[in-house]
């Protein structure tokens, strides 16, 4: 797949529209970038994950899983008024800073989006208490032009619909910047369709399951129903993780383009050390640029694909990104790709005998 192939891949997944558990749009195109892949089992769980499941060569094979969400974080609608403003609430982390003036999407029950626009009231009105706080998300409503709650009900908008940043995803001035609404966790979905798309010719000993969960915006749900189903020897949660290159951060060595970033811990997960060694040893062999990174707050997949059953030898490998859990998210091809890189010959190389290095004895 060329650099082209792949940039047209994230965008198209980045424009996607799907809340936590409404990713059904996300797996179905999954499905058909990986449909003609004849060694590839597609199976699903009860909470809307989807696994596609690669055997390897042995016998004996191990089992890597590679996990992505695919949910974005957006709203949901939760009111209709009588003049048609429309209420609604936060499906995942949202900050009421990046909201006022900017448009939705709505999408109807019968499945029509619709767009309109948060509700901000002009700064020549505004008291200075206003002026320096934050509006709470509860204080806020979209308005799609019309004027009665009936136009708004006409179409098949009600509570329950979902809501999702409008934004179109596109390339930035170095044609390496990618920016767009759902790059988290999208951009580790396609990541992960490359990663599979690379390993077609290869000859790898270990199973792998490319696993894209469901609800991991609202609490690393998906995740936690598709490990039980799907159990792997070794786990990697693939997702994005903050670039430290804006200005007024902290110095810190992940940014954007600074490769792919090795997860030493967040609040979820501490990354099994053995994995986190193996897997820099990769890297350093491949010449593939790598960070570590550590994050106080936030959380992955790997935070509750290590507490299945028994334990599961878990990292997380992210791609750096700017503006996270906003209209437009930042991130670059070459830190994606380098962790495609990572993935594609850390499976090449790993069998039951690595497996073996890494487990307690
Ligand atoms: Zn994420």
């Amino acid at each position: 797949m060329s650099n082209k192939d792949f940039i047209k891949l994230a965008l198209e997944l980045a424009d996607i529209n799907g809340i936590s558990s409404r990713e059904e749009e996300v797996a179905t195109y999954v499905r058909k970038q990986l449909s003609h892949f004849k060694d590839i089992k597609v199976e699903r769980d009860n909470l809307g994950s989807i696994a596609f499941i690669k055997k390897g060569k042995a016998k004996d094979a191990p089992t890597i899983s590679i996990t992505a969400h695919m949910d974005e974080v957006g709203f949901m609608v939760t009111r209709i008024e009588k003049n048609g403003f429309i209420k609604f609430a936060p499906i995942g982390g949202w900050w009421g800073h990046v909201l006022l003036g900017q448009r939705l999407t709505i999408t109807s029950s019968n499945g029509k989006e619709y767009t309109g626009v948060v509700g901000s009231t002009p700064p020549h009105i505004l008291t200075e208490a206003q002026r320096s706080s934050v509006l709470s998300i509860d204080k806020m409503y979209i308005d799609l032009g019309t004027t009665s709650d009936k136009e708004v009900k006409d179409i098949g908008i009600k509570p329950g619909c979902m809501v999702t940043p409008t934004s179109q995803a596109f390339v930035g001035l170095d044609g390496d910047a990618l920016i767009g609404k759902a790059f988290d966790d999208r951009i580790s979905i396609a990541v992960g369709i490359e990663v599979l798309k690379r390993l077609e010719k290869v000859n790898h000993e270990a199973n792998v399951i490319l696993v894209c969960s469901t609800q991991e915006e609202v609490g690393l749900r998906g995740a936690k129903t598709s490990a039980y189903k799907w159990t792997p020897d070794v786990a990697f949660a693939v997702d994005v993780t903050i670039a430290y290159d804006m200005p007024g951060m902290e110095e810190k060595e992940t940014k954007l383009r600074t490769g792919v970033a090795l997860s030493l811990f967040d609040r979820s997960v501490i990354g099994n050390n053995n994995l986190v060694q193996m897997t820099e040893a990769v890297a350093k062999k491949h010449k593939i640029k790598y960070t570590f990174d550590s994050l106080p707050l936030g959380g992955t997949d790997a935070g509750t694909i290590h507490l299945t059953k028994d334990g599961v030898i878990t990292m997380t490998l992210s791609i750096p990104s700017r503006y996270i859990h906003s209209h437009n998210s930042m991130v670059t091809v070459q830190d994606s790709l380098a962790t495609v890189d990572l993935l594609v010959n850390f499976v090449r190389e790993f069998n039951s005998k690595k497996l073996e290095e890494l487990k307690y004895k």
